[in-house]
């Protein structure tokens, strides 16, 4: 069983804008147009059984309209796991996290850079605490992001301040702890005990060693498969998993056994 635990897909009423604008920012093309067939149609060419695709409400208006996509989304095709996003500047934000878990949704995604928060700020202690409360899983967007390198929102430091404040929310940190800033995560946040889950998303940049050390810091129980498509490809992020020095044990955690604890699943 091949989970890949970070893809992005969109209502196809904003995909093309969507997708042109964030290729704009990232300055190089998608392996999708960011249409959900094409994602399964990946998914079938990398080999990938189930995906976890991931949505962002980037302004507190759009939280419902995101939300009853991904809830749809989730009941119409088995193959993909949809999660739910808020937004921490929406006054019904607690509110919101507990329609997603009614909805059947699987966790939350938030991304600190697009919704503009600092991801240890005070302000947002009373979300974690509801979705702590709820039991779901939540997705940061971790490290440097294009839309705002000059401000990481959610770099180690911080991260490991807020799991310290909130033991008991289930946290992923994307991109192997932090974009870019993987030796910090090395220094700082990998092995330490909690809830706190790292996904290799959109790590071909992270040198093998590198990578190798963080899981084994960290632990292979606490490590998720994951691409970033269409920002990355399963296939060349699977390759590096094979390639570093990791048993197989260690493997059938990271490509999906560890996804389906966290996801509280069976299959
Ligand atoms: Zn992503």
């Amino acid at each position: 069983m091949m989970i890949d635990f970070h893809t992005h897909a969109f209502n196809p009423k904003i995909a093309d804008r969507a997708i042109a604008q964030l290729e704009k920012n990232a300055g190089f093309p998608p392996l999708t147009r960011g249409r959900t067939e094409q994602l399964l149609d990946r998914m079938d060419e990398w080999g990938v059984d189930k995906s976890v695709v991931l949505s962002i409400a980037t302004k507190p208006a759009q939280q419902t309209v995101v939300n009853n996509w991904a809830a749809k989304l989730d009941k119409e095709e088995p193959r993909l796991i949809a999660f739910g996003s808020v937004h921490p500047d929406a006054e019904d934000c607690c509110e919101e996290a507990e329609r997603i878990k009614e909805l059947g949704l699987h966790g939350i995604k938030l991304h600190p850079d697009y919704q503009r928060f600092m991801v240890d700020d005070p302000r947002v202690d009373e979300l974690y605490d509801c979705i702590a409360e709820l039991g779901l899983p939540v997705i940061f967007h971790a490290g440097l992001d294009v839309v705002s390198p000059d401000l990481i929102h959610c770099p180690p430091e911080r991260a490991l301040k807020l799991m310290r404040r909130h033991p008991k929310l289930k946290m992923v940190l994307a991109h192997l702890g932090g974009n870019e800033q993987w030796q910090q995560v090395y220094d700082v946040l990998a092995g330490v005990e909690g809830e706190l889950y790292f996904d290799t998303a959109f790590t071909t940049a992270c040198p093998d060693e590198l990578m190798m050390a963080i899981i084994r810091k960290h632990g292979a129980e606490r490590i998720l498969f994951g691409s970033d498509c269409p920002w990355d490809s399963a296939a060349r992020i699977a390759e590096k998993l094979l390639r570093i020095d990791l048993t197989d044990d260690e493997r059938d955690l990271i490509f999906g056994k560890n996804a389906l604890v966290l996801l509280d699943m069976n299959t």
